[in-house]
């Protein structure tokens, strides 16, 4: 008899596996799914050193799957100083004094987030305050509006910033109104001259960064991310992880295609190349992004009629690229925003299939925002999948106006998930964090509550699906994970609510309460053995 590690019991599972679509119990062996059903059938599983948790009704979904996060600038980010809620000059002294025990000499310290409306001395913080706490250490500390900094004096000495110094246009380097020294605030584009001179993070930061990232991701749910890397410093980073389970989750590599001879000559791929840790796909950038206005669109931009953004490769280098990529085993991943340059893709992709349908490849068209009805029909006829970032699709529409920018016509398929989803077309989620909140259920509502054209809404369970079981299909993991059956990689997510029974604007409410990678439990709120 083989005997569960683990079972969750009593819950209601959700298994997004249409043979067994719910369930009351789950049975975990090794990091593998044993047995799924009612209570009593998983409860025979359970021997002298089963771990069993009682779920009292909390909802199992299979472990989200975010098929686009920037782990490294999003552990970046997390390594900022926080002073939003900070309510003294002294509090701040004290936080960056902290921070200055724990990174090496010489390390920039950044911080973010304080308001002098809040600071009991009801003044700026200066280059004194910071100096008394860093000395060596060189220190910004940006203010709330993000657009004024105070700094200490080894930042000033590394931007070259002096008393001669004159302000640059649009910026003010601040002096003090009687001794006429630098206080240390830099306002506006003044700004510039010492962010200009923050180093990129080196290999052994971006590693801290993706750790603390993966930690903050699990207790969203998260179990697996598409890590889409952006520089030689994150692909050289990688390098340096080698057991199984350095990161709470699992990993699955997105890198430009500008650095595929890096990735072969650093040979990453053999080694990488486990549940843990996957080497996925190369991309091509075809375009920008719509909201600088660099995608690249068949008509100008409706508020700007003298622009209609960029295409960053012709249709030939993308055909290059599709054929060096058809040599190895890796994923083609196609980053095209604008119809012109989803256009420029299909064209390449057609160009290079020779009109047979290619649907094994799984080509992904990453962050493709403006289709028609023509692009539509095109992507279902060679099964490319369609990748795309919910949370972006609220702000696009509510940070800037879509409808301005393109005109109705045209914003009516920006996104148009219904119908790309009635077409067959398979479409997969992305939170794009840390430009936007990295909650699943955050991006599962975004696409259930859409305000303009509706008609393109999910519904709960098809947007689940896109973090889940389409999620998995797209990196080639539809035997391991994406649904909760046996033999598949125990990847779970325990949730306080059901997503398809609270009312739609409560989806991102639902408590995430536990996150289980391969059997290890890696974040909960219900259970501390
Ligand atoms: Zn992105």
């Amino acid at each position: 008899m083989v005997w569960a590690d683990l079972v969750l019991r009593d819950g209601a599972v959700l298994t997004m596996n249409t043979v067994q679509p719910y369930a009351e119990a789950i049975a975990l062996k090794n990091d593998k799914i044993l047995k799924v059903g009612k209570n009593e059938a998983i409860d025979r599983l359970i021997g002298n050193n089963t771990k069993v948790i009682n779920l009292n009704g909390r909802v199992v979904v299979p472990g989200f799957i975010d098929t686009h996060v920037h782990l490294a600038d999003y552990g970046r980010l997390l390594a900022w100083v926080d002073l939003k809620a900070v309510t003294s000059i002294e509090e701040i002294k004290k936080r960056v004094g902290q921070r200055v025990q724990k990174v090496p000499n010489g390390r920039w310290i950044l911080g973010r987030g304080w308001n002098d409306a809040n600071l009991a001395e009801t003044r700026f913080p200066t280059l004194l305050d910071l100096d008394d706490v860093s000395p060596d250490n060189p220190v910004v500390l940006y203010h709330q509006c993000g657009r004024l900094c105070v700094v200490n004096s080894v930042a000033l000495k590394q931007a070259g910033v002096t008393r001669k110094t004159k302000s640059p246009l649009g910026g003010k380097i601040e002096k003090d109104k009687e001794t006429r020294f630098l206080t240390g605030v830099l306002q506006g584009n003044a700004t510039d001259l010492v962010w200009k001179k923050i180093p990129e993070p080196c290999e052994e930061e971006v590693l801290e960064g993706a750790r603390s990232a993966s930690e903050k991701l699990v207790e969203t749910g998260i179990t697996s991310v598409h890590w889409i890397i952006c520089s030689l410093t994150e692909l050289k980073s990688i390098q340096r992880l080698h057991a199984q389970d350095e990161l709470p989750l699992r990993i699955y590599l997105v890198i430009p295609v500008s650095l595929l001879d890096d990735a072969l000559s650093l040979g990453i791929q053999k080694k990488f190349n486990n549940n843990m840790f996957r080497i996925g796909g190369f991309e091509i950038f075809v375009d920008g992004s719509l909201s600088a206005k660099t995608a690249s669109l068949i008509e100008p931009y409706t508020d700007e009629p003298a622009n209609e953004g960029q295409l960053l490769h012709t249709q030939k280098e993308t055909v290059a690229f599709m054929n060096k990529m058809k040599k190895t085993t890796f994923q083609i991943v196609i980053h095209a925003m604008g119809d012109r340059a989803l256009d420029v893709a299909l064209n390449a992709i057609e160009e290079t299939s020779k009109g047979s349908p290619i649907n094994k490849d799984r080509i992904r068209l990453e962050q493709a925002a403006v289709f028609n009805i023509d692009l539509i029909e095109r992507t279902r006829k060679h099964g490319l999948i369609v990748s795309v970032q919910p949370p972006v699709i609220e702000s696009e529409f509510s940070m800037w106006s879509a409808i301005d920018r393109l005109n109705p016509k045209r914003a009516r398929w920006l996104y148009p998930l219904k119908t790309l989803t009635k077409k067959g077309i398979l479409v997969v989620g992305g939170s794009d964090c840390p430009m936007e909140p990295e909650s699943p259920l955050f991006g599962i509502q975004a696409t259930v509550m859409r305000e303009s054209f509706p008609e393109e809404r999910l519904t709960p369970k098809e947007a689940l699906r896109l973090y889940t079981v389409n999620a998995a299909y797209s990196s080639f993991e539809e035997n391991l994970k994406g649904s909760i059956s046996p033999g598949k990689l125990a990847d779970l997510t325990v949730l306080s609510h059901d997503p398809l029974k609270v009312p739609h604007n409560k989806i991102q409410d639902i408590e995430v309460e536990m996150t289980i990678v391969g059997g290890k439990i890696t974040h909960s709120k219900i259970y501390h053995p």
